[in-house]
């Protein structure tokens, strides 16, 4: 009964870009059209949706909402789901996708050759479209130019009540002490994340942005945040956010050693898709070199696909050194990283 409901919602949701033609055995009908569930914002994808639907002749019905609400509504709606594509901004959540059997596996020559291994499912359950890195911005007036060079620096008695981070319950942060817990263990990671508690300037809350605030306005003197977050302020048409970005510096967290932590925005075909060979088109036309670089450039992210250009601000900010951690052990350590934090007392 409660799938019923939620799928006569989703249909009603859908209907009004659904052509209702007849739908054959063969798929013939179905060829026309895929369905996108998206945690990501309308704006910054549905240009390249529409730009698919010139290119192709397919129609692509767009629904977005949270990651998890996505992930629970196809959960919910069983082998009746409609949705094709499920699209995240998190690898820990197309994680979480595929341990609930919401995703099939998508592996094609070109997606093997547009995204790197590391930013990929082994068996190509999903795949990445964007990376971002999780960054150290600093007030240089107040933080020295040499020091805080890693993520483990953070946890210091030199910076007590220095630093702003939002809070645990942000998959962003969970995915940074995942990958912390894959390269140092979990003991070293639990000191160190206490060490980091003893270190917040305030209780941790809002979001990246606000954190950079926070360091422009002497309220703390680091934070760690998302590199677009920064990058989108620099851009702002909001004064306020773009002086911000000004007075506060990036530092590039561990470029002597294994590099800075990175995720990515990716998507995967549903496991119950009704047009599979669709979401896997959009899926290519996603990684090609003109949707990957528009697609980087509006986020301010970094495309997946090597030698395609990035945007004017990240150029600024210079070549950067990357964790090569493949990004499935971020989701494989969530639930190691959720609990580890909750004992550290990081709110
Ligand atoms: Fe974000």
């Amino acid at each position: 009964m409660r799938w019923t409901l939620l799928t006569l919602l989703s249909l009603t949701l859908l209907a009004g870009c659904d052509q209702p033609g007849p739908e054959t055995d063969n798929g013939e009908a179905a060829a026309k059209e895929v369905n996108v569930y998206s945690a990501r914002k309308e704006a910054l994808i549905q240009p390249l949706l529409d730009r698919f639907t010139e290119k192709t002749g397919t129609e692509v019905n767009l629904i977005t909402g949270g990651a998890d609400a996505l992930i629970e509504r196809m959960e919910s709606e069983g082998e009746h789901s409609p949705a094709d594509l499920l699209l995240t901004v998190d690898a820990g959540r197309l994680y979480r996708a595929r341990q609930a059997d919401l995703l099939q596996k998508a592996d094609s020559e070109t997606l093997r050759n547009a995204v790197p291994e590391q930013y990929r499912h082994p068996e190509g359950y999903w795949h990445g479209l964007s990376v971002r890195s999780r960054v150290l911005v600093v007030a240089p007036d107040r933080v020295p130019a040499n020091a805080p060079s890693r993520y483990a620096d953070l946890a210091d008695e030199r910076w007590q009540d220095r630093i702003c981070i939002r809070s645990s319950n942000n998959i962003y942060n969970q995915s940074l002490v995942a990958s912390l817990i894959a390269h140092k263990g979990e003991e070293a990671t639990e000191q160190w994340a206490r060490g980091l508690v003893e270190n917040m300037a305030r209780s941790p809350q809002g979001g990246d942005r606000d954190q950079i605030l926070a360091v422009a306005n002497d309220l703390c003197d680091i934070a760690v945040v998302n590199t677009y977050y920064l990058a989108m302020m620099h851009n702002s048409d909001d004064q306020t956010q773009r002086e911000a970005a000004e007075q506060v510096a990036l530092r590039w967290p561990n470029q002597n050693d294994r590099g800075a932590h990175v995720n990515i925005s990716g998507a995967g075909v549903a496991r119950h898709a009704p047009h599979p060979e669709q979401a896997r088109a959009l899926l290519e036309f996603l990684v090609n070199d003109e949707s990957q670089q528009w697609y980087a450039e509006v986020n301010n992210e970094y495309p997946v696909k090597e030698d395609v250009a990035i945007s004017e601000t990240l150029r600024e900010w210079g070549d950067y050194k990357a964790d090569d951690l493949p990004l499935v052990r971020l989701g494989e350590n969530n639930d190691k990283a959720v609990r580890l934090m909750d004992r550290a007392g990081w709110q």
